[in-house]
């Protein structure tokens, strides 16, 4: 198959790779000048174990299975990454009771290494821990999502893939058993397609309405979650991801780790109804009462505004959170056309499992 991937996300280059891999002529094209220009920079970089997904739906079966996958991947990719655990806390009973209600959640998704820690053992592991138990998980980890996606590109072109830069999609309709895409940009043309995935994260709504005769109703609406993260300007205190106990719409404001160790906290949920990258300084306020917590003695003035990046969501604060699309013939009924929609956390943990499933479609 001639097959054309558009967005050089993590999540599209995965998909072409995986296409590549397979010994398909893969071609993925990017509106921006480079990969991982999206969504795909602007996120925790954590690789999930797979414990707060509802067991069957996409998001808990891509992310266990994806998280074995990334793992493997990255140790024969050479591909920098750490195994660090995380610790979901409770610092009240109520709490407790909903930490509880996620190590069985974990359990039911398969996933391994799970259990529950008291308040003096968790402290024991992270001194200025303050919480009355933990959900322990050491399968919960952290990667270099730009190494990462390096190592998918090089990947494809090692398999005679390729990427086209600033060339967005504008329009895609279907004929001669082939699918036309009309290109804009740096080389602006139209080409022929077997095959056809729509990866392309903020923008995938808006180019599935410009697939002729792809059902409008088809389309879910695209809502905005932005996720704002404040570095922390002191030495690390913490080895682990820490996370407090989900919130609507997020996982909470939690402590991320890089791999040189630096510490930074986020994301928090703000709904907004337009895409924008700066971060509100005022926002720390909530930050430090949050973080407070469970880290009681973080120091006044240690939070400083960091990055930001906008979850692709498909329903609304208050609604039950929606399952990753990934809508394929058996829903729309055109030939060898993947449309991705809501693809928002885990989908870097996600990535190859889902990848695995895509070209599955395309191939059938
Ligand atoms: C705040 C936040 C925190 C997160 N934390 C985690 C985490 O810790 N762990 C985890 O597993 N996941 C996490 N995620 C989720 C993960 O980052 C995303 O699921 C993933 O990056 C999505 O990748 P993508 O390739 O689908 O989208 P993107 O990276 O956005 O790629 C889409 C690409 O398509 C291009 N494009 C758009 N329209 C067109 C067009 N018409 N033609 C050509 N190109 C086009 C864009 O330029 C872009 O480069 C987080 C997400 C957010 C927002």
């Amino acid at each position: 198959m001639q097959a054309l991937v558009v967005g050089a996300g993590l999540v599209g280059l995965a998909i072409a790779r995986a296409a590549a891999c397979r010994g398909h002529d893969v071609i993925v094209a990017e509106a921006t000048g480079g990969i991982g220009n999206g969504v795909s920079s602007r996120n925790s970089e954590v690789v999930h174990a797979g414990i707060y997904y509802p067991t069957g739906s996409l998001r808990a079966r891509h992310s266990t299975r994806g998280r074995r996958m990334l793992y493997e991947f990255c140790a024969s990719h050479g591909v920098a990454h750490r195994k660090c655990g995380k610790l979901i806390v409770a610092t009240d009973e109520a709490e407790l009771a909903k930490v509880e209600t996620l190590l069985a959640q974990g359990r039911h998704n398969g996933v391994e290494g799970l259990e529950m820690i008291g308040g003096n053992v968790a402290r024991s592991l992270e001194a200025e821990l303050s919480c009355i138990g933990a959900l322990s998980s050491q399968e919960s980890g952290i990667v270099d999502s730009h190494g990462y996606m390096l190592a998918l590109w090089g990947e494809v072109e090692g398999r005679g893939g390729s990427i086209a830069f600033e060339t967005p999609v504008e329009r895609i309709s279907y004929s001669a058993a082939h699918w036309q895409v009309q290109f804009g940009g740096r080389d602006a043309g139209a080409a022929a397609f077997d095959a056809v995935v729509n990866s392309a994260g903020l923008g995938a709504q808006a180019l599935a309405r410009r697939i002729e005769g792809y059902p409008a109703g088809m389309v879910p609406p695209l809502v905005l979650a932005k996720g704002n993260y404040f570095g922390f300007a002191g030495h690390p205190v913490f080895s682990r991801l820490i996370y407090p106990t989900p919130v609507a719409g997020g996982l909470g404001v939690h402590v991320t780790l890089d791999l040189a160790g630096r510490m930074r906290f986020g994301p928090d949920v703000e709904w907004i109804d337009h895409e924008s990258y700066t971060v509100d300084p005022r926002r720390a306020d909530k930050f430090y009462e949050r973080i407070r917590a469970y880290w009681p003695t973080i120091p006044d003035g240690s939070l400083v505004p960091d990055y930001c990046g906008i979850r692709p969501k498909l329903t609304g604060p208050g609604e039950k959170p929606a399952d990753f699309v990934i809508a394929a013939e058996p829903t729309h009924g055109l030939p060898r056309l993947v449309n991705l929609f809501g693809i928002e956390s885990p989908g870097l943990t996600a990535s190859l499992s889902l990848a695995e499933e895509v070209v599955d479609y395309l191939e059938t």
